[in-house]
């Protein structure tokens, strides 16, 4: 399949910015055996971008735009896209709350222009933008593709690999067969996960593509093969499967797209244990991750949000003299709040935070993103001090999947 690729942006013809989306997208549909027809670089504006599209759908039934979606002049990409398909802009509510969620990650809250960035032509199909504002627009007419993206490389790069890519197999591929196995693994930056990756990617077949999808704290990799033999697919990939554990072992801690709060409670399951968490600085955020998993009811008793010292001390039992010499957030006291939750509330496993998740806060030798926790399984129990980067939202997101993961390791025996 032959595909035509579109780059909006006058800092890209001014040689501002260089194009770097049509080469990571022509490197990355290459092994599906898609080539690109041609690539063209367009201004932010409406006329030219309409001549574009009709000369790119002049030669191929595909086209896959980026750029021009930012909150500043989203109306001219979008209201163009929405002249040349049909229909009316529309509010979507579900990116609507995407958008909210994105900017709350980042610590910002919804402006007016934001807000417009939920605006859509009714002509299309929206993909949500996990890691952005700008929301991606899958338009169809008379059996032609058009997909829009947004021109932050790292927002088309992540969304490509996990949405765009596999619905354009699916939507021209559907007389193949298809598999994807994804693991989930911990403990590795991206370089050094593909460096250890690099042999193991050198010898994979044509027919399968391996992308590597981080979120924070973990990377899944996704196993993706293409052909038409079932049953061969079905050994290589095996074999595969077979290669990825000998290589990364205890590193992959699940062999499905599964979040940590996902995956602790299915061995939480297994192994037929009850799960307690005392929080200070991530406020209630690990049992709310963990109570988003439906089912949670069977392992999950409750938490203690210990947020001032008096709770730590009088409900979980932190010596006073811990309090005040070593302070609240240290070792000793995460590791009796782990202790003291697992006792009060009879479970097996307990997990703790105590940090700094700024931006005040900051105290000599403990930086704002100081971050205490301990996690507790039967009579093991494990602390690490952790110094996490970024807004205080992010410190507890980060805090929280790391003292998840923390268990995680603990219920698989290591
Ligand atoms: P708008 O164009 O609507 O004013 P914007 O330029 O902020 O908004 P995008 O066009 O989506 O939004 O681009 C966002 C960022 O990505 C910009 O910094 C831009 O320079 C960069 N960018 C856009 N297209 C490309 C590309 N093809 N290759 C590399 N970087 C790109
Ligand atoms: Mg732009």
């Amino acid at each position: 399949m032959d595909y035509s690729i579109i780059v909006v942006g006058d800092e890209l013809l001014i040689g501002q910015v260089t194009d770097t989306n049509s080469g990571w997208i022509a490197r990355n549909l290459r092994p599906y055996g898609w080539k690109t027809k041609s690539v063209k670089v367009v201004s932010d504006d409406a006329k030219e971008i309409e001549k574009a599209i009709d000369e790119a759908f002049d030669q191929t039934d595909v086209v896959l735009m980026t750029g021009g979606l930012g909150p500043t002049k989203d109306d001219i990409t979008k209201s163009t896209l929405c002249e040349y398909f049909g229909g009316e802009m529309v509010l979507d509510e579900a990116t609507l709350l995407n958008v909210e969620e994105v900017l709350n990650k980042r610590g910002l809250t919804m402006n007016d222009l934001n807000h417009n960035q939920a605006m859509v032509p009714s002509s299309c199909r929206v993909i949500q933008n996990r890691v952005g504002t700008a929301p991606l627009m899958w338009f169809e007419k008379d059996d032609k593709v058009l997909v829009s993206m947004p021109g932050v490389p790292f927002e088309t790069e992540t969304m490509m690999a996990e949405a765009v890519i596999p619905q354009l197999v699916e939507h021209f591929m559907n007389d193949k067969y298809i598999e994807y196995r994804t693991f989930v693994v911990i403990d590795y930056s991206e370089s050094v996960l593909a460096l250890t990756l690099a042999d193991f990617e050198s010898r994979l077949p044509e027919f399968v593509k391996l992308a590597y999808l981080p979120k924070p704290g973990v990377i899944r990799l996704r196993l993706s093969a293409i052909g038409d033999d079932e049953a061969e697919i079905k050994a290589a990939m095996d074999d595969l499967e077979k290669s990825l554990y000998e290589i990364l072992g205890k590193n992959i801690i699940a062999n499905e797209d599964k979040t940590p709060s996902e995956i602790l409670g299915g061995l939480l399951l297994k192994h037929n244990m009850t799960l307690a968490t005392a929080e200070s600085c991530t406020g209630g955020n690990v049992a709310h991750t963990i109570t988003q998993v439906a089912g949670s009811s069977a392992y999950f008793v409750g938490s203690v949000v210990s947020y001032c010292n008096g709770v730590k001390k009088n409900l979980l039992g932190v010596p006073e003299k811990v309090l005040n010499t070593e302070g609240a957030v240290s070792e000793p006291t995460v590791r009796q709040m782990s202790l003291g939750v697992s006792s009060l509330l009879g479970t097996d496993c307990a997990v703790a935070t105590s940090g700094i998740a700024g931006p005040g806060g900051a105290v000599p030798g403990k930086p704002v993103g100081t971050v205490w926790m301990s996690a507790k399984c039967g009579d093991r129990l494990v602390t690490e001090c952790r110094r996490f980067p970024g807004s205080r939202d992010r410190v507890i997101e980060r805090a929280t999947t790391h003292v998840t993961l923390m268990l995680i390791k603990l219920l698989l025996g290591e």
